[in-house]
């Protein structure tokens, strides 16, 4: 069975991964590495909220009311510097280890209009974070590359391609009424997400001439002609 390692055996094999993105870990790739979101925002919050609440109080027009600004600018300044910092670092790390990066499309605009995610989402920078994976991929000769966001990687068992019906956020680990196989909800959907870029890699959309160099797991070929069972509910 594939566990989504690969092991490069020459230097012409490139590793491929898949990334989840997350809110009570930042990212959580295909090979099971889970990145704690930093929550720069939660960190600084309270400091913005003090150097705002004394800005509410400067009269209008006064010397101290311009220095209060400056200093709730500080604090915003911060906050987005110590966030880029550890979404530099990040992306840097993952695309120096892998030769194909795959991410779900997540339509961050659309998902900040939910207000309950709104908050979350901005924090922890998801677009800025895919940004910087494309233009570090781009510029070592990688591959950067986004899944359909409709494409349903946290229901479908990435051994089987068995498709489960309901997947409430609540429920973290499943099991595949199909073939068995335990998943972690965040790990399984990182590795749809990769099998799926290595699919539609291997289908030759794209100027993707080197891809053939890439190591494709046997199940790769099964999700071409694969027709998902559908099944109950998952079992917890
Ligand atoms: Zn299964």
């Amino acid at each position: 069975m594939d566990d989504g390692k690969e092991t490069p055996s020459q230097s012409t094999e490139g590793k491929a991964v898949g990334i989840d993105v997350g809110l009570t870990h930042f990212a959580i790739t295909s090979d099971g590495s889970k990145y704690d979101n930093p929550r720069h925002g939660d960190k600084h919050h309270r400091n913005l909220k003090r150097q705002q609440q004394k800005l509410s109080r400067k009269q209008k027009g006064s010397q101290n009311r311009t220095k209060a600004k400056q200093k709730v600018a500080k604090v915003y300044s911060k906050t987005a510097r110590c966030r880029e910092d550890f979404l530099h670092k990040l992306s840097r790390q993952i695309v120096n280890e892998n030769q194909v990066i795959a991410v779900e499309n997540l339509n961050v605009k659309g998902m900040v209009r939910n207000p309950k995610l709104a908050k979350a989402i901005s924090d922890v920078g998801w677009g800025m974070f895919t940004t910087m994976l494309k233009y570090k991929a781009e510029w070592e000769g990688k591959t950067y590359i986004e899944v359909d966001r409709f494409f349903a990687s946290s229901k479908t068992c990435h051994v089987c391609l068995n498709r489960v019906d309901s997947l409430s956020l609540d429920i973290r680990q499943w099991q595949c009424q199909h073939c068995g196989t335990c998943h972690e909800r965040d790990v399984n959907a990182a590795q749809n997400i990769r099998n799926e870029a290595l699919r539609i890699l291997s289908l030759g959309t794209s100027d993707t001439a080197w891809v053939g160099s890439v190591r494709q797991p046997g199940k790769t070929s099964v999700l071409l002609d694969a027709v998902p069972v559908e099944s109950g509910s998952p079992m917890l």
